[in-house]
């Protein structure tokens, strides 16, 4: 029956009706907020084109966590700013390394908290590329197979300090399988892997490439990162991961990959997790900071567009201020 006798604006009358049929709630339980733990004591210092992120030491991080869990988010992610760069990355993997230090605070301090390890080694090699480079002349490859090793050791080093789900974000073929068979090889068959299956060259990760240190010296990173354009390659990215034995899979960035993250949950059954980031969350500071845009509307109908877009598990950098805003 067309209009009149079918009105759509009934059902929009008051809060009440609105509220019955909302088809995506958002909970803090599908945050995962971001922490970049640095060296030093009672360190909190502002990322400048991401103002209310801070690089902090792991004291701090211990308070943070504390924070994201008594205000119900799904976890928290950390990722490491080592106190000295090589070309062999020893900071991802050392036993005493800046994120294992975090995860061994943080698990003895603050129980029954998410804790997810970014594993790349990008923030720890000098060249600040994710995986080993070969250099000849003026050319360079990013080792494929030789990088597999470094990231198994990574994530195994993280397990051992007490990881609870691992995450790699480095976009080597076959780092999946290569990780899971370290974490079996080593007793931790029941570590999950998170893994960010379609990772974008983007521009949107600018800011976060200060947050955690690390900008490539030389070159850029798609002949890793996937190409922004690709739908179908994405899917293939996503099913290997799954063939390879990732537990869950992240499409990243989120916002201007919407479709992927809608496809991704159309194919596939896994849990699914979608990277707001830093850029994203730069740029909605940035207008919020300028009056232009509603801080409160934008950063809950951001994430709920992610929500509804098919992403159960959302990181973001507003983890902690969606939370409160939904309290
Ligand atoms: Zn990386």
């Amino acid at each position: 029956m067309p209009f009149p006798t079918t009105r759509l604006r009934r059902m929009r009358q008051s809060e009440p009706l609105r509220a019955l049929v909302r088809e995506t709630h958002l909970i803090p339980t599908n945050f995962i907020y971001p922490l970049f733990v640095c060296p030093g004591e009672h360190v909190r210092k502002e990322i400048s084109s991401m103002p209310g992120v801070f690089n902090i030491s792991v004291d701090e991080a211990v308070k943070e966590a504390r924070e994201a869990k008594s205000l119900g988010l799904g976890g928290i992610i950390l990722f490491g700013l080592p106190e000295k760069k090589d070309e062999s990355a020893t900071g991802a993997w050392a036993d005493d390394g800046i994120v294992q230090r975090a995860t061994r605070a943080i698990k003895k301090e603050v129980r029954d908290l998410v804790v997810i390890g970014d594993v790349c080694l990008c923030e720890y090699m000098s060249h600040g590329h994710c995986g080993i480079v070969e250099k000849r002349g003026r050319d360079y490859e990013i080792l494929n197979d030789a990088t597999l090793e470094i990231l198994a050791k990574t994530a195994v080093s993280q397990a051992k300090a007490g990881m609870g789900i691992i995450a790699p974000s480095d976009m080597m073929d076959g780092r999946v399988a290569a990780i899971r068979k370290g974490l079996d090889l080593a007793g931790f068959t029941n570590t999950p892997i998170l893994s960010y299956a379609a990772k974008f060259a983007s521009g949107f990760y600018g800011p976060f490439r200060e947050a955690a240190d690390s900008a490539p010296q030389f070159g850029d990173r798609r002949s890793y990162q996937m190409d922004g354009a690709n739908l179908h390659e994405a899917m293939r990215e996503i099913e290997s991961d799954i063939e390879e034995g990732a537990d869950m899979i992240m499409v990243k960035p989120a916002m201007p990959y919407l479709d992927v993250i809608s496809e991704a949950r159309r194919r596939f059954d896994l849990p699914l997790a979608a990277y707001q980031v830093s850029g994203e969350y730069a740029m909605l500071q940035a207008a919020i900071r300028n009056g232009w845009l509603d801080r409160d509307r934008v950063i809950l109908e951001s994430l709920t567009s992610i929500r509804r877009a098919g992403a159960q598990i959302i990181l973001t950098y507003f983890a902690k201020d969606a939370a409160r805003l939904l309290s």
